[in-house]
């Protein structure tokens, strides 16, 4: 069982415009109610339509959300009053940007029919005649009155900004180096297939890209009774491949997963294990790089600073990730379509396999501005399945098309921003840019989620 299910915290899709420099929608004047029990389902529907309709630029139907004598206070403090108003500025606005925001709401107040919803949000705007990207944050307040149908109506939304946006100007020419975790047996086998045959066309994919001495991280406990894995293991390293550990049994290293933790003291032991077969295979290839399983560095700064003080006086390198589309999550439908030889359905996969692709590609790349204040040279994380496999040319096209050019693991990660460690415990897993998104609060960009439910069904 490899399938990696992070619990991650991307927000849904949504798309709205707005709003720049500074406003205060001053203290809350009004008396709050409690909560109310169930309110809680209605406000997140409400926000959820306010921003895919604005998204959508669908400027009636955003209108139609506002009380005729609605007000709309901008983040400069600039209010404008009334439907025809409100039409005009989103129709400015929806003209001059696309937009993606999601709403982090923090309160809301109920009290009969009055409530008022408040927190924070993210948005990126893109504006539509240069294609800049900025990333807007800061917070809303939202004073809603039920009419007499029983609609919810907005009677003022306010917006504060909290300073300069940050540009989301990606470099024309970066740097990757991929790699593949899980081998040699990673996800299910499509029927009719072999280990074998998956690291014999894998390998050659990369020997035709010129890139020998790509990493791998290798599960030990997967060659126990299965000479397929074996020979693939071989098949990979004979290619001129290089090898590093991802512990012996894949293990997590922090709390609230889907696969219960192992203790510290277990977790190192683990790595021990896994060192045998990697020395045989190795050889005196350079195999002592270390890829945390689900990317878990551990949930308190006790466990990460344990096993990063085991790996450092054994002298690993930990092999950090920039890059993660969660491409695994592909694999388990790939197998089960191709049993059923439902080449729609596979269609779809390859299509959505691409599009999540480009998604979280610009996403950690992004994170990287934010974190960083520029980008790095990336490791992107994938896994030896079968699809993937079957994927990576249109892969390698996509990163081709976007600029990148390929390096190798030990270049990559001569970069300085490598030797960082956001010392935290930290509550998911992640990338590294991730661990300094989240050990520092800072606001993830809004980002298209992955379409797991529709995998998980597809071709049942
Ligand atoms: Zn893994």
């Amino acid at each position: 069982m490899n399938i990696e299910q992070r619990a991650r915290r991307y927000g849904l899709l949504t798309f709205a415009g707005l709003w720049m420099a500074a406003c205060a929608f001053g203290q809350s004047s009004s008396t709050p109610g409690q909560s109310v029990a169930g309110a809680d389902n209605v406000f997140a529907d409400l926000r959820k339509e306010w921003a895919s309709n604005l998204r959508d630029k669908n400027v009636g139907a955003c209108v139609a959300e506002y009380a005729p004598d609605a007000e709309f206070v901008q983040p400069d403090g600039a209010s404008v009053r009334g439907s025809a108003a409100i039409g005009k500025l989103y129709e400015t606005i929806t003209a001059t940007f696309d937009s993606n925001l999601v709403f982090d709401s923090k309160q809301l107040e109920s009290a009969g029919d009055d409530a008022i919803d408040s927190g924070s949000y993210r948005e990126v705007l893109t504006a539509r005649a240069t294609g800049k990207r900025q990333l807007y944050t800061g917070g809303y307040r939202t004073v809603y009155h039920r009419d007499k149908d029983g609609h919810w109506l907005i009677v003022k939304m306010a917006w504060i900004g909290s300073g300069d946006p940050i540009a989301l100007d990606l470099d024309p020419h970066p740097v990757v180096a991929l790699t593949f975790d899980d081998l040699p047996a990673a996800g299910t086998l499509p029927a009719g297939k072999t280990r074998a045959e998956i690291a014999e066309m894998l390998t050659g994919e990369l020997m035709a890209n010129h890139m020998a001495g790509t990493y791998g991280f290798v599960n030990a406990k997967k060659l126990e009774g299965n000479p397929d894995a074996e020979k693939a293991l071989h098949i990979w390293v004979d290619a001129g491949m290089n090898i590093g550990s991802h512990t012996w049994s894949h293990p997590g290293l922090t709390s609230e997963q889907v696969f219960k933790p192992l203790p510290v003291e277990e977790y190192i032991a683990d790595v021990a294990r896994n060192e045998p077969a990697l020395a045989e295979y190795g050889q005196l290839r350079d195999w002592k790089w270390f890829r945390y399983p689900f990317l878990e560095e551990g949930d308190t700064v006790e466990k990460r600073r344990a096993v990063r003080k085991y790996l450092f006086e054994h002298g690993y390198r930990i092999a950090q990730v920039t890059l993660d589309f969660e491409d695994y999550a592909w694999n388990d439908a790939y197998a089960r379509c191709a049993a059923t030889k439902d080449t729609v359905a596979i269609d779809w996969l390859r299509q959505s396999y691409l599009e999540t692709a480009t998604e979280y590609i610009r996403l950690g790349r992004e994170e990287q501005l934010i974190a960083f204040g520029h980008e790095i040279p990336n490791v992107m994380l994938l896994h030896a399945t079968a699809f993937t496999t079957l994927m990576l040319p249109d892969l390698l096209q996509l990163l081709r098309g976007q600029g990148f050019s390929f390096e190798g693991l030990a270049q990559v990660e001569n970069d300085s921003a490598y030797s960082l460690d956001p010392d935290a415990g930290l509550k998911y897993g992640g990338t590294l840019p991730d661990q300094f998104m989240d050990s520092r609060h800072l606001p993830y960009p809004p980002v298209k989620p992955k379409p797991l439910q529709q995998l998980a069904h597809l071709c049942q």
